[in-house]
């Protein structure tokens, strides 16, 4: 097989961006996908790599049979192994970081709690603000950069459709992929990644072959060397179908 390892991102690929049912049926398949790895070892394994917390990635590493992993959660705050639970804070996450990230929290609440925003629960070491109102969002995301400046915190400030995303600016998917690395010895010319927002591009720059489904970001579609017709799950169902008939 041409891959060990598929990385997949989560929101807009394995579950829908907006709120509604999970597509079971496509997580269904990629449940069989993982089990006929583990037993066959004939086709890569598919492993999370997202932004969401840690407890939400655990779910979902049950939902599609991934009992190995390691998950990338919370865009590289932490690895965890579904195999002995075991939980891996990146190891250069200092006690003062995460200090520097609650003193934003806490601003953030501050400044906009009233206007119907909220901070994502279940995040240790980076923190998103969410609402509904993608437009009031951008608006917020450069007076949170202008904050963080301000108060010297080494935090990055960037954006999806309804978060604006803190996260210390050592740690990304990057960070937590290279970790990924060591801990399996598998690298980056037997993996493979799934993405569909630019903050995906971190994956795409640490792979070999890396796809989208159909929602993606078209400027991120440019650096998929395929890019499905379907969109979220089903487009990764189609994806690892595409990955199976791959040659060397
Ligand atoms: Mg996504």
């Amino acid at each position: 097989m041409r891959f060990d390892l598929v990385l997949c991102d989560v929101d807009g690929c394995l579950c829908p961006e907006h709120p509604g049912p999970l597509d079971v049926g496509a997580l269904a398949t990629v449940a069989a996908h993982n089990r006929a790895a583990r037993e066959r070892r004939d086709r890569p394994r598919v492993v999370l790599c997202t932004g969401r917390p840690q407890p939400y990635g655990e779910l979902l590493c049950r939902l599609i049979e991934d009992f190995d992993g390691p998950a990338i959660c919370e865009n590289g705050v932490w690895l965890y192994h579904p195999a002995n639970n075991r939980y891996e804070l990146d190891p250069t996450i200092t006690p003062a970081q995460i200090a520097a990230v609650q003193e934003l929290v806490g601003w953030m609440r501050d400044r906009y709690g009233a206007h119907g925003a909220q901070i994502q629960p279940g995040k240790d070491a980076s923190a998103s603000l969410y609402h509904g109102d993608h437009d009031w969002l951008v608006g917020v995301r450069a007076e949170v950069a202008a904050e963080v400046a301000r108060r010297g915190l080494p935090i990055r400030v960037s954006m999806s459709w309804f978060y604006v995303n803190c996260d210390l600016a050592h740690i990304s998917k990057a960070s937590g992929i290279r970790r990924l690395f060591v801990s399996t010895g598998i690298g980056r010319e037997r993996s493979a990644g799934i993405g569909d927002t630019l903050g995906d591009l971190a994956i795409a720059d640490s792979v070999a072959w890396f796809a989208c489904p159909a929602n993606a970001d078209p400027k991120l579609k440019e650096r998929a060397q395929y890019v499905s017709p379907l969109a979220e799950a089903a487009g990764v169902v189609d994806i690892l179908e595409q990955i199976g008939r791959l040659t060397y």
